[in-house]
């Protein structure tokens, strides 16, 4: 009896199976298609690469609005963690994307937070760094970092949504975006100073990223910690710890300086 059945009702189930699975991959498509868009790939074009020689000099770029008297606070608190790393830091300015650069690439996700059907732009980081990497050579600048206020993705890491910041070791760039650090975003009071805070702290560690490498640091309160959330960001301190200060006077030595 249940061989009979199999043999009818097999060939059926299969044709149904089929049939839902192609269903499932239009589904899977319509999705892509309002929702979480694939961004369109942008490859990073850096003809005269070198690599990183230190000490050397570092430009800082703004993308949106910033307070002017935020660089020399970005700057002092840079060359307190990294010394004689930097001939200077340079202010380069700021930096606005043209209409159509604004949507190049760009990722629109619900805000996760607030129950809204507003969707919010994520750009891709791959876009800042093209311009960075452009900049970086015509300043002659061994690296260069981005702080910017709008949401940002990362081009290699499909993982994570909304990024903190992000360095590229290879490409000698970097970038941190201010919008979710901010409390607002949180449906939190404003509080300039704690955001400053997160911001030069996040500054460290992508510039700490250039300088020592990819590797996160375990200790609960160095600046080389990887944060999940801002939570983490405000336990930890905007220094490294001993072990991460042995790996700089390490490199130090090894470029001799
Ligand atoms: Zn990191
Ligand atoms: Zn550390």
């Amino acid at each position: 009896m249940t061989v009979t059945l199999n043999i009818f009702v097999m060939p059926k189930l299969q044709k149904y199976m089929k049939k839902i699975r192609r269903y499932k991959e239009k589904l899977k498509e319509l999705i892509i298609r309002i929702g979480i868009s694939y961004p369109i790939e942008l490859e990073l074009i850096d003809e005269t690469l070198t690599k990183l020689i230190l000490p050397c000099h570092l430009g800082i770029m703004f993308f949106g609005d910033f307070d002017v008297s935020f660089f020399k606070k970005i700057s002092i608190n840079l060359n307190q963690i990294f010394d004689s790393f930097f001939f200077d830091i340079r202010n380069l300015g700021s930096f606005n994307f043209s209409i159509k650069q604004f949507y190049k690439g760009v990722k629109k996700e619900f805000r996760e937070l607030k129950k809204t059907s507003t969707k919010i732009k994520i750009h891709p980081t791959n876009k800042f760094y093209q311009i960075l990497i452009n900049r970086r050579r015509e300043e002659n600048l061994g690296m260069i970092l981005a702080i910017t206020d709008l949401p940002i993705f990362s081009s290699t890491n499909n993982n994570i949504l909304f990024l903190f910041g992000e360095a590229n070791l290879k490409h000698r760039c970097c970038i941190v975006s201010s919008l979710i650090l901010k409390e607002v975003f949180y449906n939190r009071q404003a509080n300039r100073v704690l955001v400053e805070k997160r911001i030069i702290k996040e500054i460290i560690h992508e510039v700490g990223h250039l300088v020592l490498g990819p590797d996160h640091c375990d200790n609960l309160s160095c600046v080389m910690r990887f944060s999940k959330n801002i939570e983490e960001i405000d336990q930890k301190k905007k220094e490294l710890c001993k072990k991460c200060k042995i790996k700089l006077n390490k490199i130090k030595d090894d470029f001799n300086f």
